[in-house]
């Protein structure tokens, strides 16, 4: 059965690599009830890891800070925050282009956001140069209607 109430979960990790791991698997617990097919629960894990990803490398660039996850899940609905207080981006518009990255260096393909949008139903950001990013991400899964 599918609760209708909405339930929410958050956390609150260091900017460590090893924690987009951590990050990508306690979403996927916090939803397992909801019982979503697999290959939708795959774009929800790869749009999670894109954005815990990017705070970590981007938003704190080396620096250990902390990155805020909150998931929410109302009957299908499921909305994701992930915050981050480090460098902010300079040109949102830019930053959701395919191929657009201020780390080629770093082998980055700058695919991240486009991922996101590819994989979530509606994708925000908010960033401020300086004060850190906010992408909040929602998707409706499809249920119930599996034998
Ligand atoms: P990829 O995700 O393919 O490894 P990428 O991270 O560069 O490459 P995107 O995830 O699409 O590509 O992000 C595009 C750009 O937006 C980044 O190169 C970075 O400049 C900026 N950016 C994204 N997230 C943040 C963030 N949380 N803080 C600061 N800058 C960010
Ligand atoms: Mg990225």
């Amino acid at each position: 059965m599918i609760r209708q109430q909405a339930q929410e979960m958050s956390l609150r990790f260091d900017s460590y690599p090893e924690n987009e791991q951590f990050a990508r698997m306690a979403v996927t617990a916090f939803l397992m009830d909801l019982n979503p097919m697999v290959d939708e629960m795959a774009d929800i894990k790869t749009a999670v890891s894109e954005a815990v990803t990017n705070a970590i490398l981007h938003g704190y660039e080396g620096v250990i800070g902390q990155v805020y996850l909150v998931c929410k899940k109302q009957g299908a609905d499921v909305a994701l925050t992930i915050t981050d207080y480090g460098k902010g981006i300079e040109d949102i518009e830019k930053a959701r282009e395919p191929f657009f990255t201020t780390k080629p260096e770093a082998e980055r393909s700058g695919m991240g956001f486009a991922f996101m949008e590819a994989f979530m139903d509606e994708v925000h950001i908010a960033s401020t140069p300086g004060r850190g990013t906010c992408v909040e991400m929602k998707k409706r899964l499809q249920l119930p209607v599996r034998e």
